[in-house]
């Protein structure tokens, strides 16, 4: 372990670096090594988000009224922050949530391109001018901030998502109250330091950390909160938006996924089998976009699933803070647990277990929450595996007859986020784009694709309020309509 430096004790950003009304304080541990601790964090709890309301009410005037181009400027700057200690932020995202340097620096990078696309549509803040049936009159629409917003953010990308549902509220002209997940507030906090660095007034953006029951649930439940945007489970966000909506504010849900990837016979089974790692034991499986189920044609299954396990089986799993670790550990005891539930209850309902299975204890490993990358096959549709999000590195293989039934398979689910298909012929990949009960589709390229000039979300119960992230659809969410009708002269 070497030299071990004394944890940080963390705070809250209320117009400025706060501790919380409650002196209490919580651990932040590193998933690969818990004897690391990373540092300790603000126990907030309501009287924190009162103060941190009050603060951005407060400020919400100057912010509105401060020109859209200049609230991007405000964006640039922070990303070139980030950029200027860019090996800084991938090393905490690694020592923080568990990711190989490799899917940390694919956060940074995300992080910095979100920061610097949604900077610019301060400039494209755009409404409508249509022709009047009236001579002489003028009419064209204009967008207007909300008020003060929440942001509440799992532990998974805790950088990325932060970032554009932070900068989309910002430029659009709102103020913010931003709930991380528990489990990985450092990463959050580098961001939030950012926009400080970079001039974002006090109280424009406000950081409050602590248990999502009272800190959460009081940002959900203010009513001088006029929207709030989730990313997170199924459970908690169906819960948050009835709070949200019964008060009559705006409520946004981007949650689980359970993603389907075809693998049709003329594939290119080398790069079906390269994306599948990637999209399914990337980041240990616990990304919402995650690979979880791969449907192959029952021609290929067997030389595929070969191919799979094969490569698996060279993987580097370890402490992902060594540049040849291709899989590091799961977030927390709890993440670790649940994917070692689904896999017993895997076996138990019939899949065959082709390869991992188990917890890796060997050596430090013991000190960590790792789980070996695990592949069923002969799982079919009504299996708990094939059904539930596991976020984590298990990967469901189903053997499929037809292309009707490799579709019918991949929409007999509840969630509807990525998706992909593995083929090249042009006519069955459009037909599986039209068919696809998915938010984002893929050919030829893993579910965990994404840029951020593209609206990004879900559909079904993945996705709630039905306003995209990302994309020219960011601001929408964030924003409200006025329709102006003038007549300059009679
Ligand atoms: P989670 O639902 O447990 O927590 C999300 C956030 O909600 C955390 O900040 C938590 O503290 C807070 N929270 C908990 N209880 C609350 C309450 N009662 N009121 C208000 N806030 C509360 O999710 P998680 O375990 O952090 O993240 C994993 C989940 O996130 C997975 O289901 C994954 O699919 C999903 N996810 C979805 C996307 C997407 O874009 N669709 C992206 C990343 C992760």
């Amino acid at each position: 372990m070497g030299l071990v430096e004394t944890p940080t004790t963390y705070r809250n950003y209320i117009g400025n670096w706060v501790e919380s009304g409650t002196a209490a304080v919580f651990r932040v541990e590193n998933p690969a090594d818990t004897r690391d601790v990373i540092g300790f964090f603000q126990q907030s709890d309501e009287a924190d988000v009162e103060k941190a309301v009050t603060t951005a009410r407060a400020a919400f005037p100057d912010w509105r009224s401060t020109p859209a181009p200049q609230r991007g400027e405000f964006m640039f700057r922070a990303a070139q922050i980030i950029e200027d200690d860019f090996d800084g932020l991938v090393q905490l995202l690694t020592r923080e949530v568990g990711k190989s340097l490799k899917d940390s620096r694919a956060e940074v990078r995300r992080t910095i391109n979100v920061l610097r696309f949604l900077g610019g549509e301060g400039t494209r803040l755009a409404g409508e001018t249509v022709p009047s049936w009236q001579q002489g009159v003028v009419a064209y629409t204009k967008r207007y901030p909300l008020g003060v917003v929440g942001v509440i953010t799992p532990w998974n990308v805790p950088s990325a998502i932060a970032a554009w549902k932070i900068a989309s509220a910002l430029v659009a002209g709102n103020t913010v109250i931003f709930k991380p997940s528990s489990l990985t507030p450092t990463s959050s906090l580098k961001l939030v330091q950012a926009f400080v660095d970079a001039g974002v007034p006090a109280g424009v953006l406000n950081f409050v950390t602590g248990p999502g029951g009272k800190v959460g649930n009081a940002i959900a439940a203010h009513p001088d909160v006029r929207a709030v945007s989730f990313t997170g489970s199924n459970s908690i966000g169906s819960a948050i938006n009835k709070v949200v909506t019964a008060r009559g504010a705006r409520f946004q849900g981007e949650m689980g996924g359970k993603n389907p990837f075809i693998v049709m016979p003329d594939a290119d089974l080398e790069l079906a089998v390269n994306d599948v790692i990637a999209g399914g034991l990337g980041e240990a499986g616990q990304r919402c976009t995650a690979t979880s189920r791969v449907l192959v044609f029952e021609e290929i299954a067997d030389k595929f699933t070969k191919m799979l396990v094969n490569r698996i089986s060279s993987m580097k799993i370890g402490n992902p803070k060594e540049e040849s670790v291709e899989m590091g550990p799961l977030a927390d005891e709890g993440q670790m647990n649940t994917s070692l539930h689904y896999i017993e209850v895997g076996k138990q309902e019939g899949a065959r277990l082709l390869c991992g299975g188990e917890r890796l204890t060997e050596g430090d490993l013991a000190y960590g929450y790792y789980v070996a990358p695990t592949v069923f096959s002969g799982v079919v549709p009504d299996m708990t595996i094939a059904q539930d999000e596991i976020f984590g590195p298990v990967i469901s293989v189903m053997t499929v007859h037809s292309f009707e039934q490799a579709i019918d398979w991949a929409n007999n689910i509840r969630y509807g986020l990525s998706s992909t298909i593995y083929t090249n012929n042009y006519a069955k990949a459009t037909e599986f784009i039209d068919q696809i009960q998915a938010g984002l589709t893929h050919v030829n390229m893993p579910t965990t694709y994404s840029e951020p000039q593209y609206p990004f979300g879900g559909i079904k119960a993945t996705g709630l309020g039905g306003v995209r992230e990302q994309g020219s659809t960011a601001m929408d969410f964030y924003t409200e309509w006025k329709t102006v009708y003038t007549k300059p002269k009679d």
